[in-house]
């Protein structure tokens, strides 16, 4: 069974039809890259299946269970899932320590010595051991991305879900959070992400999912979507961005 299934997914925004109709599964253990044009739907169909928008149409499956069943519990569902986003959303007054802890401690009601515990050793996980006790702001862009990872991971989710989370770094620290997404891949994690980085897509994806206008044109290996891609769009998609 997979991770996640979404079945026939509509969003509309008015009368922009912003998902349409689509389709899409993920499996454990699989890591799902989403390309595509600006305002081709990817954040979208992540702010879905967390339940931060409602589905118009269609069903979105986590382990099988239909969460847009409108009877299901938001947040027992966001506690399944890992999200990081493009802004690094850290609690500024709060260490780095207590940002990767709250969650654990507030929503699954993990004890705090446990919770720091577990918190500490992924911080050393995401090699920022020695930054627990510090503010988010004191750390780089980079070292703030890790802590929202560490964060997400905290819980064990079923799924992580990461929307464009280099875009806002400077190009240098660009290599050390893609890193750390290629040793989630390697622990098992089932990752649905979006990004831009193309190189990075290609050697960790196990499918590249081309969006346009709501709908998948194309997916595949990424060897074959990115070096060989079968449709108009998806070429001039890529060719932009060289
Ligand atoms: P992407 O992440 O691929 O750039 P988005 O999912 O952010 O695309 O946006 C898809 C389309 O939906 C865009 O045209 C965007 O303007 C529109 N959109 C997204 N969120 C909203 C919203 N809350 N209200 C109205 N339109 C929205
Ligand atoms: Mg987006």
């Amino acid at each position: 069974m997979s991770v996640l299934a979404l079945e026939g997914v509509v969003k509309a925004f008015g009368d922009q039809v912003v998902l349409d109709a689509l389709d899409l599964e993920v499996a454990e253990h699989e890591v799902v890259v989403l390309i595509g044009a600006s305002g081709s739907g990817k954040s979208t169909l992540l702010r879905c299946v967390n339940l931060l928008e409602p589905v118009d149409d269609g069903r979105i499956r986590l382990d099988g269970e239909d969460v847009t069943d409108p009877r299901t519990d938001a947040d027992a569902v966001r506690a399944r899932i890992g999200v990081v986003f493009q802004q690094f959303n850290l609690f500024p007054h709060r260490s780095v320590l207590d940002n990767v802890t709250l969650a654990a401690r507030h929503v699954h009601r993990t004890p705090k010595a446990e919770a720091e515990t577990r918190g500490r050793r992924l911080l050393e996980r995401v090699g920022l051991a020695d930054r627990a006790g510090e503010y988010p702001d004191r750390l780089s862009g980079g070292q703030q991305q890790r802590v929202a990872i560490a964060r997400a991971i905290m819980t064990e989710p079923r799924l992580l879900l990461l929307d464009e989370i280099t875009s806002a770094l400077d190009p240098q620290l660009v290599g050390e959070v893609l890193d750390l997404v290629a040793e989630l891949k390697d622990a098992g994690s089932t990752i649905l992400m979006t990004t831009h980085e193309m190189h990075f897509a290609e050697h960790a994806a196990d499918r590249v999912v081309f969006l346009q206008g709501g709908r998948i044109v194309e997916q595949g290996p990424p060897e074959q979507v990115l070096r060989d891609p079968q449709h108009e769009s998806t070429r001039a998609f890529l060719s932009r961005l060289r």
